[in-house]
């Protein structure tokens, strides 16, 4: 690969990171393609990135993509996570931003981003679920996926605040199984247990009211300013978030397929 195609111009996306060295992309092996409806496994699907609020779905539509077009989903929060368990020296910088509900600063994200996307899984495409978060990490990925030669397929699910608000203060996990219920569209049989183990189910602390308010105040003041970027470049694909999970997959296909 050349040096010159890989040089980030707006920002040092890799500065002086040891993860960087390894990151020599596959990607400039990958053209900006259209995602069309009939998917081989072939073809290139490219970079798809899946933006909307908390709760708004995002993990299972990207489990369906990934399924349907075989390439892996990339959530910035797990693989976060992923090397806080192991207790990288990326891990150890970025616990204590995610203790505290903050965004982790770029200098760590952006290196663990760029490592995971050289991955032999990502040359055929990939998802995005978790990043961008914000403008200035919208900007990075579109100079990352340039000097690959991509640019971003981007959905955004629109889903109405009210039923965000009962999809995650409704939220109860079986924390045996991991099975997840919403008291609102998808209680258990019997109140308060799993209906798989039998298990009291439990809440997530960050789907507490006073939690869930933070969430979504942070989406708003920090992602809308990349969902108006992508907007202004006329790439947003918005899909109605609010309807069954199988309408969702089937209106993301038909709007990837049209763009
Ligand atoms: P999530 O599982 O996506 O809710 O992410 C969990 C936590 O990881 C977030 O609260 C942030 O602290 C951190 N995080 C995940 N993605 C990003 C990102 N793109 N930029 C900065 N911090 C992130």
């Amino acid at each position: 690969m050349q040096a010159e195609s890989r040089k980030i111009s707006r920002r040092t996306f890799l500065k002086e990171s040891s993860v960087a060295v390894a990151a020599v992309s596959a990607f400039t092996l990958v053209r900006p393609g259209r995602v069309r409806g009939a998917m081989t496994e072939s073809s290139r699907v490219g970079a798809i990135v899946l933006l909307g609020p908390p709760g708004a779905g995002k993990s299972e539509q990207g489990r369906r993509l990934s399924e349907r077009h075989s390439i892996p989903v990339i959530s910035t929060g797990d693989q976060l996570r992923e090397h806080v368990k192991r207790g990288t020296p990326f891990g150890l910088q970025a616990d204590p931003y995610m203790k505290a509900g903050k965004l982790v600063p770029d200098s760590l994200m952006n290196p663990i981003l760029e490592e995971r996307l050289s991955q032999p899984d990502c040359v055929r495409g990939f998802i995005l679920d978790g990043y961008p978060r914000t403008l200035a990490q919208a900007e990075d990925l579109d100079v990352l996926l340039k000097n690959k030669g991509l640019a971003p397929h981007v959905i955004l699910l629109d889903v109405p605040t009210e039923r965000l608000l009962k999809l995650l203060s409704g939220r109860r996990v079986c924390p045996n199984c991991r099975r997840t219920y919403n008291l609102y569209y998808q209680p258990p049989k019997k109140e308060g247990v799993c209906d798989v183990d039998g298990t009291a189910l439990v809440q997530r602390p960050d789907d507490q009211p006073k939690v869930i308010r933070r969430r979504l105040d942070t989406y708003q003041k920090e992602t809308q300013p990349a969902i108006d970027y992508y907007l202004r470049q006329g790439r947003l694909l918005r899909v109605n978030g609010n309807q069954t999970p199988e309408k969702v997959a089937a209106e993301i296909e038909s709007k990837l397929a049209s763009q």
